[in-house]
């Protein structure tokens, strides 16, 4: 079983070898809470996730579902290069994060101890573990070295599972753009990530849904000063910025590539200007680029944002197939392009299973 836990949700998967064979949600926990399990939806009463977890064991001990092992997609796991079963030590390293990722390490560290009532390993596949090759001189910000020390202040970079799952098999110098309601990219030389756009939160970066992306540290100085709270300026950054704050519309592109608005064509705009200033960072990072790949929600399906920005790369030889472009194909480079463009679903379940394959050293 593969659990992917949010604030307020618990998705699962169950995989029999790479065949998926169930699934479910738990929305809403806390509020008028729902259960969706294999095409049926009903209201429940549960007040927080280790209730979802039981509810959730239960249904599946109903279906004669004998599980084996749990997966956890943790946000947050420090210095962790790779997956881990999770004993005392790596529990405590998730517990230690938890004030870098609030809003997803304690409910995911609730839902850790709540499924040791199935009685079977449970491994972590931290987001930030394919982060862990970026070098030095990439993950450092320029803050006092004493205050970095004490705080562990540096970039770690995040949805590393889905970077790393689009780049699997593609050799050379790659970039992966992630774009689905969060956002980043990521700069990869065979196989290893060497830059990444989030940081010491997800905030960092690309314009994103509704958080804003890059923004000068003087802003915030001069917000406070304005007599903002941290609360609200968190609330700003993360939940009313980015696509939503300046289109005044939506965070959702379907709904902002059809608008007429002023705001979503700014919106737009600017989403895709600071995609494409950070692919030219990444290109002149790696020194050259072999293979552009798109994928979330954005990237696999709006194919007018992938030939802005694939159109911006005319200096690299890159060339779009337009056909296949429209239709969402694997390859959208021409024949002739210099550079190998892809769309690729991103399936980061599917890593999660095999991380615990790989570890509880089952076979696929
Ligand atoms: P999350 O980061 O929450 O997992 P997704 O990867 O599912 O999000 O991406 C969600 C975003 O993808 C939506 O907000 C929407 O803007 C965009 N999206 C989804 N489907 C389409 C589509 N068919 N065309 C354009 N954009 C889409």
């Amino acid at each position: 079983m593969v659990l992917n836990v949010g604030s307020s949700t618990i998705k699962y998967k169950i995989f029999r070898g790479e065949v998926e064979v169930g699934s479910g949600l738990i929305d809403r926990i806390g509020d008028k809470p729902v259960f969706l399990h294999d095409g049926f939806e009903e209201s429940i009463r549960i007040n927080n996730h280790e209730e979802g977890i039981r509810v959730i064991r239960e249904y599946l001990d109903g279906k004669g579902f004998l599980i084996e092992a749990i997966g956890h997609r943790v946000v947050h796991g420090l210095d962790i290069s790779e997956s881990r079963l999770i004993d005392g030590e790596v529990f405590g390293k998730i517990e230690m994060a938890a004030p870098l990722a609030p809003l997803h390490n304690p409910p995911e560290l609730a839902v850790i101890k709540a499924c040791k009532s199935f009685g079977v390993p449970q491994i972590a596949v931290f987001d930030t573990s394919f982060h862990q090759t970026v070098p030095q001189v990439a993950y450092t910000y320029a803050l006092p070295r004493e205050i970095i020390e004490k705080y562990s202040i540096r970039r770690y970079g995040f949805h590393g599972i889905s970077h790393m799952y689009v780049s699997l098999n593609e050799p050379g110098r790659v970039i992966s753009c992630h774009l689905g309601n969060g956002a980043s990219v990521a700069a990869i030389r065979d196989g290893k990530c060497v830059d990444t756009s989030m940081g010491f939160t997800p905030l960092e970066g690309l314009i994103m849904g509704s958080r804003t992306g890059d923004l000068d540290p003087g802003v915030i100085l001069f917000l406070l000063n304005q007599g903002f709270t941290t609360q609200e300026l968190n609330d700003m950054f993360n939940k009313r910025s980015g696509l939503l704050g300046l289109s005044g519309e939506s965070n959702d592109v379907r709904e902002l590539v059809e608008s007429e608005g002023e705001g979503a064509k700014l919106a737009m705009d600017v989403f895709i200007y600071r995609l494409i200033k950070y692919i030219g960072a990444y290109v002149s990072v790696l020194g050259g680029l072999d293979c552009l790949i798109f994928t979330g929600g954005i990237g696999e399906n709006e194919w007018s944002i992938r030939e802005r920005v694939v159109g911006s790369l005319s200096y690299l030889g890159a060339e779009l197939d337009e056909e296949r472009n429209l239709s969402n194909q694997e390859i959208i480079s021409s024949e002739k392009s210099q550079v190998l463009v892809k769309v690729k679903k991103t399936n980061e379940e599917a890593i999660i299973a095999r991380e615990v394959y790989r570890l509880i050293g089952g076979s696929i």
